[in-house]
């Protein structure tokens, strides 16, 4: 294991006490940000969360710092809420591989990457404590503050490569995330739902592509990604991810909205001219 570097204090707002404690823990895994990225953006305008499917922080950081392993995120938050930084925010660490947001196609260039330690869905999907993302939260409001982001900026890997990549996984608390003020999560009325009824294959595919899903994909991977972080339930027993039942339809259709209001897409902050 690396040698733990100097600790660095950063001010935090509301939930618990203290400061949060950052850990540096420096990986070679990275370069420089590209500009301007395909659809035009000039800033770090995302979060991605990330979980690292391995039994332990330990090894995914060993993981993470190995050269010949050429991925990593910025920040890696253990079960304990410790958070470790692998990759200084300005540069441009590997941890969204091919992905799509939007109209970007280099998420890596406009994103900081965080990674949760969780043993995922190969580990028995264990549920995320609360102190650790109590940390998540801590991090994400520093990270928004620091980089001049609304809350909303955050997004999971399942989102931006949704025909590869499951992580954070269904069962990560995004409504929780949400009542802390951080990312989106719908809140539709009865208008919604009567539009989500009649909605058309297509109709359902251009909502997701407002959302800023990748349209290139099929529709049932896509319906499973937009479950998979806004409609959790669709994973219980007797849901049927994968299919747009009514409460699916009835949050893609506020969520959509909602994008479309923000300027184009969830989370990417509204594109200045
Ligand atoms: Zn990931």
């Amino acid at each position: 294991m690396a040698e733990k570097g100097e600790t660095s204090a950063a001010r935090h707002p509301a939930t618990t006490s203290g400061p949060m404690i950052i850990t540096d823990s420096p990986s070679p895994n990275y370069n420089e940000r590209f500009f301007p990225t395909t659809g035009g953006r000039r800033a770090i305008s995302l979060i991605i969360l990330h979980y690292t499917d391995l039994p332990s922080a330990a090894e995914a950081r060993a993981l993470m710092q190995d050269p010949t392993h050429q991925a990593c995120a910025h920040y890696l938050v253990d079960t304990t809420g410790a958070i470790e930084r692998l990759v200084p925010d300005e540069r441009r660490a590997w941890h969204a591989g091919r992905s799509h947001w939007a109209g970007e196609d280099d998420l890596n260039s406009l994103s900081l990457g965080i990674e949760i330690q969780n043993a995922g869905h190969r580990g028995g999907a264990p549920a995320y404590p609360w102190a650790q993302i109590s940390a998540v939260i801590d991090l994400c409001r520093d990270l928004c503050q620091r980089h001049g982001l609304d809350g909303q900026a955050i997004l999971g890997h399942s989102d931006i490569a949704p025909d590869r990549k499951i992580d954070p996984g269904e069962w990560f608390p995004w409504e929780k995330l949400h009542t802390h003020g951080l990312g989106f999560w719908p809140n539709p009325g009865m208008a919604d739902k009567a539009e989500g009824l009649a909605l058309t294959d297509d109709g359902i595919r251009a909502h997701l592509t407002a959302c800023g899903y990748n349209p290139a994909l099929d529709l049932k991977t896509l319906i499973t990604a937009f479950q998979r972080h806004f409609v959790p339930e669709a994973f219980l027993d007797g849901g049927n991810a994968g299919h747009a039942d009514i409460l699916t339809r009835t949050r893609l259709v506020d969520a959509a909205h909602h994008a479309r209001a923000r300027g184009g897409a969830l989370a990417f902050p509204r594109q200045s001219a």
